[in-house]
């Protein structure tokens, strides 16, 4: 049988603020456990929270970068369950009124709909060693936002590339938007997939399964692709896909059943009478509006329409925002958009690739650049120096200097010039022959100091010129 794909994403994604979402701990990583706690966050009876501004304004600016509507009044909901990393037995989250709703992104020619971001709490971490389990709450109370795509919409999400295009773009937005360091390995992203299968072209949906917590975007290529497969068969054997949750297990590179059946409706989802509701003014859209950065979209047409970059090279520039500013910074200082996309592209992603890490100045990098520009210097000990400078304090014109690579203008390069500009401008030498016009002279002389960018002698020139035409 054919069937048609129906997946649906659920992205967490850790918000980069000061301080948690309903106290004043931190919101940063720490390798002494339970270090970073307080009654509020480890949910002590008696403790009230208090919601963190700052977070709610995080939501808001990852809802302005994709494009969604902001609700002016947003509640805050108990979601009732036990388990041992959620000491309170409720995650304060959002149901029915959302900070974010109606969203989008663009993959490829696509636009998947999203329903919607929420701003919830983390849990903490369960850690096994042997069959001893401990527990941090370090990560309880990080303010987290969920995003939910609408799988059941046009157009959805139908393929693990697909998938991975969403989740890759979402997360180059939240970085350049500031709302997330996204870091996958440290699982500051992470995404549940939910996957249904239907006869081609039926309306109506099969049951969904959904895949928690998978951590990598390799991994949940892995794990839909799994899925995908797993139910084909049960329906090709005329078997009936049971909804559950499952996990992925990741040394495996299968899935198990985690749990079956799980609706909203489970977790007695009410609002918490400890938070007020969220009040959201035109006024405070609009100012954290005039807060967002130019996003990845915008920049890549720009590279495109105005510095004539190709899609592929403003791709390769815009993938990491480390790399764009820096870019965005050298064409500032340097205003030849291509060649230094060539740069960095043959030269320093090149290295990056090659396991460096990014530590090099703006002015170095420019000053390189240039000086090939200008032939002060040797294409290959430009390279050179590249790397010589890299991840040191040194200036790569002192080092120039010191190590003898400047090219000085020597006699004999001027002359070399000197004749190339003589046999371009042929018909220029012929008319000063039959004219004998001294603003021809200076015309050409003016040609070769072009040609040097000023840095030869005009007399020499103008002394070589006459020795040659007469
Ligand atoms: P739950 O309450 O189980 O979390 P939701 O209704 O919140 O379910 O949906 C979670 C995700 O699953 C959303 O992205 C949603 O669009 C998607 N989804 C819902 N139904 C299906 C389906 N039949 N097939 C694939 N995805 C689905
Ligand atoms: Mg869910
Ligand atoms: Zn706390």
């Amino acid at each position: 049988m054919v069937y048609d794909v129906v997946i649906g994403l659920e992205v967490h994604a850790e918000l980069k603020t000061q301080t948690k979402c309903f106290c004043s701990c931190k919101n940063e990583y720490s390798k002494v456990p339970n270090s970073n706690c307080c009654p509020v966050c480890v949910g002590l009876p008696g403790a009230l929270p208090i919601l963190n501004k700052y977070a709610v304004e995080q939501t808001i600016k990852a809802g302005l970068a994709l494009g969604f509507e902001i609700n002016n009044t947003a509640i805050f909901e108990r979601k009732n369950y036990f388990y041992p990393d959620l000491a309170k037995a409720y995650q304060i989250s959002q149901l029915e009124k959302p900070i974010c709703i109606n969203g989008h992104l663009r993959v490829g020619e696509k636009d998947i709909p999203i329903n919607r971001i929420h701003l919830e709490e983390d849990a903490g971490k369960l850690i096994h060693e042997g069959n001893q389990t401990f527990i941090d709450y370090n990560r309880g109370g990080v303010p987290l936002i969920e995003l939910v795509t609408d799988a059941l919409k046009e157009p959805h999400i139908e393929t693990a590339d697909e998938a991975i295009e969403f989740l890759t773009k979402l997360r180059q937005i939240y970085i350049y938007a500031g709302v997330s360091d996204c870091e996958l390995e440290k699982g500051q992203m992470r995404a549940d997939v939910n996957i249904s299968l239907k006869p081609k072209g039926s309306k109506e949906f099969g049951t969904k399964v959904e895949m928690k917590n998978i951590m990598g975007f390799k991994s949940i290529h892995k794990a839909i692709e799994y899925e995908i497969a797993r139910q084909k068969e049960i329906l090709d054997d005329g078997g009936e896909v049971e909804q559950e949750t499952r996990k992925w297990d990741f040394e495996k590179g299968e899935s198990y059943t985690l749990r079956t059946k799980e609706n909203a409706e489970d977790y007695r989802y009410f609002p918490d009478p400890d938070l007020l509701a969220v009040k959201i003014s035109n006024e405070d859209i609009e100012r954290i509006k005039s807060t967002l950065p130019i996003m990845p979209g915008e920049l890549k047409e720009k590279y495109v329409n105005e510095y004539n970059l190709s899609e592929n090279d403003a791709d390769i520039i815009l993938a990491e925002k480390e790399i764009t500013d820096l870019y965005n910074e050298c064409v500032k200082l340097y205003f030849q958009p291509k060649t230094v996309a060539n740069w960095f592209i043959t030269e320093i992603l090149a290295r990056i690739k090659g396991g460096a890490k990014l530590d090099i100045s703006k002015e170095n990098i420019v000053w390189l650049i240039k000086a090939v520009d200008e032939r002060k210097i040797q294409r290959n000990s430009a390279k050179d120096l590249l790397s010589f400078v890299w991840g040191t304090n040194l200036s790569a014109e002192e080092e120039a200097k010191k190590q003898g690579l400047l090219a000085d203008l020597s006699d004999d390069f001027v002359v070399e010039v000197l004749n190339k500009v003589l046999e371009e401008k042929a018909q220029v030498v012929e008319q000063y022959k039959r004219e004998q016009d001294p603003k021809i002279l200076n015309f050409l002389v003016g040609q070769v100091m072009k040609e040097t960018r000023g840095k030869a002698s005009a007399q020499l020139v103008m002394e070589k010129l006459k020795e040659k035409i007469e």
